[in-house]
């Protein structure tokens, strides 16, 4: 689908199972299991994609999901299913591969998010893609590199110090335009500097949504994640984006829903759903 200059392609790397408890909070089970069954061990399918934006000499990839490092023992956890064993081959379907990619815009670095951001080359930890400069929020990374306890096991180092040892990370601070046409919006109630970039079009734009808006699901305002740092903030970033968003036509881009990688939303009584799904 093209948003200005600009075209934008999901990229569905992986499906997992979480604890549907955590994925939404305070929202009591009979309610969000009527949008997400459960299964017996009270786990959700969630699914995980990236978002790849072509144009302007740029193929820019948005998030990296969960690579090629999981051990088995991650793997069966999360009964982590991946949709293809090496980044090259998903890429190859729009005539790219790795070495292609020119920038890696991070939203967070969850492992879940940056794990596929390093891989394992002859026996060493290096960037995945070799040509790429990476963008991480400023006041991302220093949350990452120095995690509360409660943080802790959702960052992984090798993930992303790499990226700085290989000299190719590139920190912002704040909301920017960091291409023409592609504008970064920051929020900060999943975790502190997850960024969102907006592709704007003439008439709509595309807005990956990250964990700030994991699923469809969650786009009533007191639908959030338990794995929220900061849930009174990341209220008050949905009260605010999301009329915007309906104003402004937005594409809303859902990293983690099980079947909907994206939509337009209207307003409901109360809250922003659903309108049109989208084929991205
Ligand atoms: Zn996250």
């Amino acid at each position: 689908m093209k948003f200005g200059a600009y075209e934008c392609f999901s990229i569905e790397t992986a499906e997992f199972l979480m604890d549907g408890g955590a994925t939404f909070g305070i929202v009591p089970k009979t309610l969000w299991e009527k949008e997400c069954p459960a299964d017996d061990f009270n786990r959700i399918l969630l699914k995980s994609r990236s978002l790849l934006i072509k144009g302007e000499r740029k193929a820019i990839l948005v998030d990296t999901g969960f690579g090629s490092k999981p051990s088995m023992k991650f793997k069966k956890n999360y009964q982590l299913k991946q949709m293809f064993d090496h980044m090259d081959s998903a890429l190859s379907e729009f005539g790219l591969t790795c070495g292609d990619i020119t920038d890696v815009i991070m939203s967070h670095l969850h492992f879940d998010h940056a794990g596929g951001c390093t891989e394992i080359r002859n026996g060493k930890l290096v960037p995945a893609f070799p040509n790429a400069s990476y963008h991480v929020q400023k006041d991302q990374w220093e949350t990452a590199i120095n995690p509360s306890a409660r943080d802790l096991a959702s960052f992984r180092k090798e993930d992303f110090i790499p990226l700085l040892e290989a000299g190719v990370l590139r920190l912002i601070d704040g909301p920017v335009e960091l291409f023409e046409g592609i504008e970064i919006i920051v929020t900060h109630g999943h975790t502190a500097g997850q960024q969102h970039p907006l592709v704007r079009g003439e008439n709509n734009a595309l807005f990956f949504c990250g964990d700030l808006i994991p699923t469809a699901a969650h786009l009533p305002v007191p639908w959030h994640m338990g794995f929220d740092g900061r849930p009174l903030v990341l209220v008050k970033e949905k009260e605010k984006l999301l009329p915007r968003a309906w104003k402004e036509r937005w594409i809303l881009f859902f990293e983690h829903d099980p079947r909907i990688a994206a939509a337009s939303i209207r307003r409901d009584e109360k809250y922003m759903r659903i309108d049109r799904i989208v084929s991205i």
